[in-house]
């Protein structure tokens, strides 16, 4: 059975920066048998990329089966917009659950009145039957289909699909009976609450509503939606073995979605797999006798689905006790991937050639031995698994990297301290799943110490803000018509902002800096679209709260060395047309010349 998600949001369609990676259409899921049976759950905006592919990949007529939870908007809003039921020849059924005075077919058609919108129900030219559903089961060509009452405002049908010896099943749009369970306590689960749990019950894949939090949830109870406790407590309790996350909050971006994953993980445990629906991602459900040996714990095999990989995933943090071994640590578990800390050299090299990890962290030093030496020893022996082991030898600073020895010794790559714990999350998730890391640190300037200096001795560095300066950010934003301009200096391990117009934060790690990419050259630095350049695709100034799109940074020279930029950060992508770039060495050349004046404010205590 293979599953694909075209909507997984909740409510309302959140389309946005905030939302690129699990999504901003509302609830729509295909659903496809070995025997090619075709299943949409749920009819939100999400079904409009279907249909078009559907149409887009067809060859005979079209014969599919719309299962609908309920008529609110987010679950039937997609249908007037599905193109499979305007192609006369295809033929569709399409079953919902019953209200209590009109059919489906006359819910269905009052948002196609026209009052609402231009197109009518009639004027569907494929074969269209309608099917009133109440609780029960029956079948759909190889399909086993139980449908079971949701806890819901709306009259709501959750959905049981078993077919290729696997059992999926969709409930979205239901709130638990009982405040315990809402809180994510399924130890006395009674009523209403057992007969949904018997509902899920062996679950290969449950599709689950899981809109709130257990602390949102105190404030939104009747709201018809469940807590992500409750949904956890519930799936390992009715033994389901992969959770998918669904029906997301529209004020939940991807960032706080991650972090509600990875809570999600601490409390369901290792017998239970959890990820949240992404919008493009294809899971594939197979039975557990299919499932691979202990290598492959999980019961499901994704298609799409980085998180799931990396469950199975351990990493090798072979460094000398200290500072930078903690981080690395912190940085490893922060992605609930296995830490593994040898206490020396020959334990590394006895557990890297017996279970081979996903990464091997090796300490440039380790106990007195040279990393790149116990690189090339675990090189020269290495066969399978372990001759593709990606080796990142950490060195604690650039004086201590020699990437021609370690070309020749077989490392992989190099991670170099300073960083941050973001930065290692990244980079160290990227060398796990084996996938290029869409985020670069800006080498350091070749006349970095003597640039510092030159930083240091403006004494510009934690003044206090000045009028200005000010007044040249507030020009740049209001030239340029972006959210963001900034006067930041590019210090060793930070970007500290003399002035900031559209961001709160005084300084960033240096790492997350456009402006430390920006300050190797003379000219303006543009960068038109984030989100498709790989040295900041997955910067987190891009992905998080920034929500950086567009940059462009002019240096500013101080005592010949560029110190730092006058930039432009915008949330769409754009271009810098050529009297902009004009415009914006102007107001830098401004900037130069306030710094060079001197008389710097007090730096506050
Ligand atoms: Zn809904
Ligand atoms: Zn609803």
């Amino acid at each position: 059975m293979r599953v694909r998600f075209w909507g997984t949001r909740g409510s309302i369609a959140k389309p946005g920066l905030g939302t690129v990676r699990y999504g901003g259409n509302t609830s729509c899921v295909e659903v496809r048998t070995r025997a090619g049976t075709l299943l949409v759950l749920d009819c939100g905006t999400g079904a409009h990329g279907l249909g078009h592919a559907l149409e887009a990949g067809r060859t005979a007529p079209l014969r599919g089966h719309i299962l609908i939870t309920h008529t609110h908007w987010d679950h039937i809003q997609g249908l007037p917009f599905f193109a499979p039921l305007f192609v006369e020849g295809n033929e569709w059924d399409v079953y919902a659950p019953r209200g209590l005075r009109e059919s489906v077919r006359e819910t269905l058609a009052g948002q196609m009145q026209y009052a609402y919108f231009p197109v009518s129900l009639d004027q569907f030219a494929a074969t269209v039957r309608f099917h009133d559903l109440v609780e029960g089961a029956f079948a759909i060509a190889d399909v086993r289909v139980t449908a079971r009452y949701l806890n819901h405002p709306a009259l709501t049908l959750g959905y049981r699909l078993e077919a290729d010896g696997v059992a999926l099943v969709y409930a979205t749009d239901h709130e638990p009976h009982s405040r315990a369970l809402a809180s994510g306590d399924a130890s006395a689960l009674a009523g209403e609450d057992r007969r949904h749990v018997e509902f899920l019950a062996g679950a290969d894949l449950l599709i689950h509503d899981a809109q709130y939090t257990a602390a949102e949830y105190a404030e939104k109870a009747g709201w018809g939606h469940s807590s992500v406790e409750s949904v956890v407590a519930s799936a390992r309790t009715a033994g389901a073995r992969r959770l998918v996350l669904f029906h997301h909050d529209p004020l939940r971006d991807d960032v706080r979605l991650d972090q509600v994953v990875a809570a999600a993980r601490r409390q369901g445990g290792p017998a239970l797999e959890v990820t949240a629906a992404a919008e493009g991602q294809t899971v594939d459900v197979v039975p557990t006798s299919l499932v691979p040996g202990p290598e492959h714990p999980a019961s499901v095999a994704a298609e799409t689905s980085p998180p799931r990989e990396m469950l199975t995933r351990s990493v090798l943090v072979a460094l000398d006790p200290g500072a930078l071994r903690e981080q690395l640590l912190e940085a490893v578990h922060a992605d609930d991937l296995t830490a593994v800390s040898p206490a020396d050299a020959a334990d590394v090299l006895a557990l890297a050639r017996a279970t081979p990890p996903s990464v091997l962290l090796l300490g440039r030093r380790l106990g007195g031995l040279d990393g790149l030496e116990v690189c090339r020893a675990l090189r020269a022996e290495a066969e399978g698994a372990a001759a593709a082991l990606p080796i990142v030898i950490v060195a604690a600073d650039e004086s201590e990297t020699d990437r021609a020895a370690g070309a020749r010794a077989g490392v992989t790559d190099w991670l170099v301290a300073p960083f941050s714990t973001l930065y290692a999350r990244t980079r160290i998730r990227a060398w796990a799943l084996r996938q290029a890391c869409r985020w670069m640190r800006a080498p350091l300037p070749p006349d970095e110490p003597a640039r510092l200096r030159a930083l240091h001795d403006t004494g510009v560095l934690d003044s206090s803000p000045e009028e200005r300066f000010d007044r040249i950010t507030r020009l740049a934003r209001r030239v340029f018509d972006v959210p963001i301009a900034l006067v930041s200096l590019v210090d060793a391990e930070r970007q500290w902002f003399k002035s900031r117009q559209g961001i709160e934060i005084q300084e960033t790690p240096r790492e997350l800096s456009f402006c430390a990419h920006a300050i190797h050259d003379d000219r303006v630095f543009i960068v038109p679209d984030a989100l498709t350049d790989p040295r900041f695709a997955d910067n987190p100034a891009v992905t998080g709260e920034i929500r950086a799109r567009f940059y462009a940074g002019r240096p500013i020279r101080m005592f010949g060395r560029r110190v730092g930029t006058l930039c432009l950060v915008d949330r769409r992508p754009r271009e810098l047309r050529e009297d902009d770039v004009r415009a914006l060495n102007d107001l830098a050349t401004l900037v130069e010349e306030e710094l060079a004046s001197g008389g710097i404010g007090p730096t506050p205590p």
